[in-house]
């Protein structure tokens, strides 16, 4: 019986790379590795990481002689393989959850959101009411994201990119830093008219049923009648 060699594009099998590395030829053999084979196949484990083992244990010193010996030493390299994969996963999340941010307009997250909608923009003027808008940055996570959307499928849908945009309304700064204005000045006459927000009482509620009076004096059991009621 001959044995037909792998071509490049053919993937190996793991059973035929483990009979012609440690010349497992044998029917007592061939037993065992389909015993194996159905062993693996119930643990999930996929050809190619069954042949990377395969070949670690060419490095094992001293190599196994007993099939018994064989498999305990396929699962250790098996388990050090997810390891490694686990570790790598894991240096991947860190780094980027400890990666600085770059863009300090979109916080990476490629949408710079809140902009003067260009259906509300009349020159210079934003008018009543103030719709706004969001366009993709012009940093790479919005570049990407542009073109995502762009070519998204089955339903393409082209999204304004901050250069667009800038071209569009040269005049977003100023109209974002008066409204900016315009609602620090609405906050501060609803507060002299009708005394802090809701929310500020809300707040104030919490703080309070966790001991830390916000205007001093309350027991903790009183507030939280107040709450209740
Ligand atoms: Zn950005």
């Amino acid at each position: 019986m001959t044995t037909a060699l792998a071509t490049p594009a053919e993937p190996v099998v793991w059973v035929d790379l483990f009979q012609a590395l440690f010349h497992a030829n044998t029917p007592a053999w061939g037993q065992t590795l389909f015993a194996w084979g159905q062993l693996f196949h119930a643990e999930g484990r996929s050809n190619s990481e069954l042949t990377s083992a395969v070949r670690a244990l060419t490095r094992r010193n001293p190599m196994p002689n007993y099939p018994t010996e064989f498999l305990a030493a396929l699962r250790a390299e098996l388990r050090a393989q997810d390891e490694s994969v686990r570790q790598q996963a894991e240096a991947r999340r860190c780094s980027e959850i400890t990666r600085p941010i770059r863009c300090t307009t979109c916080g990476d997250s490629g949408w710079c959101c809140g902009l003067p909608s260009l259906e509300s923009v009349r020159g210079p003027e934003w008018i009543q009411p103030r719709w706004t808008c969001a366009v993709t940055c012009h940093c790479e996570a919005g570049q990407v994201l542009n073109s995502r959307w762009a070519t998204r499928q089955p339903e393409p849908k082209p999204v304004m990119s901050w250069h667009d945009y800038a071209r569009k309304n040269p005049h977003y700064e100023a109209q974002m830093e008066t409204r900016r204005l315009e609602v620090a000045a609405e906050v501060m006459t609803a507060e002299q008219e009708d005394g802090p927000p809701e929310w500020r009482a809300t707040v104030n509620a919490i703080l309070s049923r966790y001991g830390q009076d916000p205007s001093g004096g309350q027991h903790p059991e009183d507030s939280r009648e107040q709450w209740n009621g």
